[in-house]
């Protein structure tokens, strides 16, 4: 059978998908840059994923985003692995060539890149960090802080084990810190990151002092949903700079869609403001 690859479809991979909005960022971007095709959602159960990936070549896509709980099936599945997945241990961006498909983690580069957008200079003056949670977005933190060059991460989660397995993973530069000694490290750091998922719709709120920060503090949620989660608000309410965490999931995009189509886009005030208004509708 011959698949005609020229008009570069491409796919979000996951189960459930139907809330992603990557097609409404890839498509947008393929419109602007004159990629034809289409980007479409593709809801795999966990059990059909081995098969899908395994006979990927089928499908007829360039390429695929994937996404929970896809990630380490997508590892696993991988012909090769770039210096992020492989660090990481997930992948979430696939290029498939006649050689089979090849893992990248574009996660790393989409937290960094959406500080330097929204907190420029926020890496200026290499202080120690504070990074609350040990899940897989903890993990693609960890790598895209490690690359910028900080060697104290203070890493706080509610199971302890799972920082102290990030400090075998990642390094003596990780510190796992129990919940209630937070307060006492909080005022010597310089940026403070929750990869936790409380406060995101439907969970507990994010509930920390922040009295003990610096008036340099900086402060990074990675839930977007909502977008002014209550952390963001008490650190505004201390007047110290913020950053939510919607950019990250657009900065992620880009570099996938420079693997699969050879341009790199653009994160446009326009872009973020379409995903906004799409996921934070206006009520009359
Ligand atoms: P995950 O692997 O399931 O990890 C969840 C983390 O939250 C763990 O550290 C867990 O602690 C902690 N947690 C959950 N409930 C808790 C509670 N009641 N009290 C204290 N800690 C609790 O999830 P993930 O994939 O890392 O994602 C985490 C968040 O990041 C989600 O909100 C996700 O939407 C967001 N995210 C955003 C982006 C973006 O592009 N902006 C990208 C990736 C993820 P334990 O280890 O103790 O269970």
């Amino acid at each position: 059978m011959t698949i005609d690859r020229s008009e570069q479809n491409a796919a979000v991979i996951g189960h459930p998908i139907a809330h992603s909005r990557s097609p409404m960022i890839h498509n947008y971007w393929r419109k602007l840059h004159g990629v034809g095709g289409l980007y479409r959602r593709a809801d795999v159960p966990p059990a059909e994923i081995a098969r899908y990936l395994a006979q990927f070549g089928e499908t007829g896509l360039v390429g695929a985003n994937v996404t929970v709980p896809h990630k380490e099936a997508a590892y696993a599945a991988s012909v090769d692995l770039d210096a992020a997945a492989r660090a990481i241990g997930a992948v979430n961006t696939l290029v498939y060539t006649e050689g089979g498909l090849h893992g990248r983690n574009t996660d790393a580069h989409g937290f960094i890149a959406n500080l330097d957008d929204r907190l420029p200079g926020w890496d200026a003056a290499i202080r120690p960090l504070m990074l609350l949670g040990a899940g897989g977005a903890a993990r693609a933190v960890l790598h895209g802080l490690l690359t910028r060059g900080f060697d104290r991460i203070y890493v706080v989660n509610r199971t302890l084990d799972r920082a102290e397995a990030l400090r075998r993973d990642f390094g003596a530069a990780i510190a796992p810190l129990r919940w209630d000694d937070l307060g006492g490290r909080l005022g010597d750091c310089g940026l403070l990151v929750n990869s936790t998922s409380l406060g995101m719709t439907g969970k507990p709120p994010l509930d920390i002092d922040l009295a003990p920060a610096g008036a340099d503090l900086l402060v990074n949620d990675l839930v977007y949903a909502p977008l002014e989660t209550p952390l963001l608000a008490a650190a505004r309410r201390r007047g110290l700079r913020a950053a939510d965490g919607l950019g990250m999931l657009l900065h992620q995009a880009a570099p996938a869609f420079a693997a699969w189509h050879g341009v790199m886009p653009a994160v446009t005030p326009e872009l973020r403001a379409m995903v906004e208004a799409d996921l934070y509708p206006v009520k009359a």
